[in-house]
């Protein structure tokens, strides 16, 4: 979508820059934003998928931890985690740990190095953690105004939470220019943006007449003297923002096919064309979504193919597919619970109350990353809309349910047919993925575009009061009876 945009949206850039900034020496095919976790590695797809997961496949990785790190060092905790199973460990942000294995993708096996005379010492002391909710000890993503590749207008949002003062700031890895940060300083009223430029001989600097060999020592003078800045660096930004688990638990990394009975259904939030979709428990420890799939609504072969894509997908404006249960009908598939549930009904819900423009350009641009990143691994969503695109905490935003609609089954090929005005599909769909089924990152671009619709107008349904039906092989469009 990024590309695409590029190419042919340029009107679009001043809203969504997003899509259109670029690193120097970006390639076209280069992969998108995505956690800032340096211990995951890709997993091996099972034998026999076709080229479009092998090309997922061969695309590179995020970088990989420094190995020996491991041996050399202590880490710490950037985030609480409380235990889900009772082969985790427990700690609170700020903990000092020592990895002890690091093989295991996502998740090390780590020991808690508490003082001796701790309060804690009768917890458990070693288990498994999520490799993102930690760092390296004195490592840059330790610190806590380190904030990693957080986009612009991220760091602008999350300056603004409540509780960060005047002087409140991070430091993000540039988005235009490779191996570059920048630094966003709150000054009570807007957020400013300063590229801290880096060169070899001089290291870090922001005005060549003050130079510094770290960043730590950067954050230090700029902290005692504003020296052109907006104003002196007060506080880090409140890291408010915890990132999700890629998986339940180091358990569900490659076997994520779950016993039904681990877990509980505890409120149904809402319900679909295929299903219903649950508040539950997993391990009686671990809120998630459940989505419920009815009977003969899909076939399992092919839904536990596009799983396997699906659950490599790791992007902060995807949601995180955890695990299923396909072995027996009604399918269940497991994914991270968003608090406030579908886009649409949140727009809808506030019709303009609070929701203003900048509030919407957020929103646009956060599922436009999310994707990008899609189309960076060459995978198409195929029902972009309002009603796929979650709400969490802190006004992040998630595209949900990818790919899914290649695996449902459509009993009736009419489904073009009107049928009930707000869930019809064909407001959504491109004329040639209608028509010939040609379903492609640009008809995810048309799809993005009735979103941009749905986004400015509180959740309208878009082309109100107009029908859509297919005659002869040919979309028509007819004004609804009154
Ligand atoms: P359709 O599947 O017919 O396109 P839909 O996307 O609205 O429609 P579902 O995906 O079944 O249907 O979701 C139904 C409702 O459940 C959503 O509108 C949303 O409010 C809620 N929901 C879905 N997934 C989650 C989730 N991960 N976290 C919280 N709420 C969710």
């Amino acid at each position: 979508m990024g590309n695409f945009c590029q190419k042919h949206c340029a009107c679009l850039k001043p809203y969504i820059p997003c899509l259109f900034f670029r690193r120097e020496g970006e390639q076209d095919e280069k992969v998108g934003q995505v956690f800032p976790n340096l211990a995951v590695v890709r997993h091996d797809f099972q034998a026999g998928q076709n080229d479009r997961d092998n090309k997922i496949k061969g695309r590179p990785l995020p970088p990989l931890p420094e190995q020996h790190l491991v041996n050399i060092c202590k880490f710490v905790a950037l985030f609480d985690y409380e235990a889900r199973t009772e082969e985790d460990l427990s700690f609170r942000a700020g903990d000092k740990l020592q990895v002890l294995d690091a093989s295991q993708e996502g998740w090390w096996y780590a020991r808690l190095l508490l003082p001796t005379e701790s309060v804690y010492s009768h917890h458990k002391l070693q288990g498994f953690v999520p490799a993102n909710y930690i760092a390296a000890d004195q490592s840059i993503e330790a610190e806590p105004w380190y904030f990693g590749p957080l986009k612009r207008a991220d760091a602008e949002r999350q300056l603004s939470y409540p509780g960060n003062g005047a002087g409140a700031f991070l430091i993000r890895e540039s988005e235009s220019l490779k191996g570059e940060y920048s630094l966003s300083v709150f000054d009570g009223v807007s957020v400013k943006h300063y590229r801290i430029r880096k060169q070899d001989e001089r290291g870090f600097f922001l005005t060549i007449r003050k130079t510094f060999q770290t960043l730590h020592e950067f954050v230090d003078y700029y902290s005692k003297n504003s020296d052109g800045l907006c104003m002196v660096l007060g506080k880090p930004c409140i890291k408010v923002q915890i990132p999700s688990t890629f998986d339940l638990s180091y358990k569900t990394v490659d076997q994520w096919e779950i016993d039904r009975k681990s877990l509980k259904l505890v409120k149904k939030l809402g319900s679909g064309q295929f299903g219903e979709v649950w508040e539950g428990l997993w391990n009686n420890t671990t809120p998630v979504a459940i989505k419920t799939l009815k009977p003969g609504s899909m076939n399992s072969k092919d839904f536990l193919r596009e799983a396997q894509i699906m659950k490599n997908l790791r992007h902060p404006k995807l949601i995180q597919l955890y695990a299923v249960c396909s072995l027996e009908d009604p399918i269940y598939i497991i994914t991270e619970l968003m608090r406030y549930g579908s886009l649409l009904e949140y727009l809808q819900k506030d019709a303009g109350s609070k929701i203003f423009l900048q509030h919407q350009v957020d929103m646009a641009a956060q599922v436009a990353s999310g994707m990008a990143y899609l189309e960076s691994q060459n995978y198409i969503h195929r029902d972009l809309a309002a009603r796929n695109v979650l709400v969490g905490e802190h006004n992040v935003y998630k595209v949900a349910d990818f790919g899914l609609a290649r695996v449902f089954k459509v009993e009736n090929e009419n489904i073009y047919e009107v049928r009930n005005e707000t869930k019809l599909p064909v407001k959504w769909t491109a004329p040639e993925a209608i028509r010939y089924n040609k379903f492609s990152i640009k008809s995810d671009v048309w799809s993005f575009g009735i979103l941009l619709f749905e986004i400015i107008t509180y959740g309208e349904v878009p082309y109100a009061g107009k029908c859509f039906y297919l005659k002869n092989d040919a979309l028509r469009m007819t004004h609804k009876k009154s």
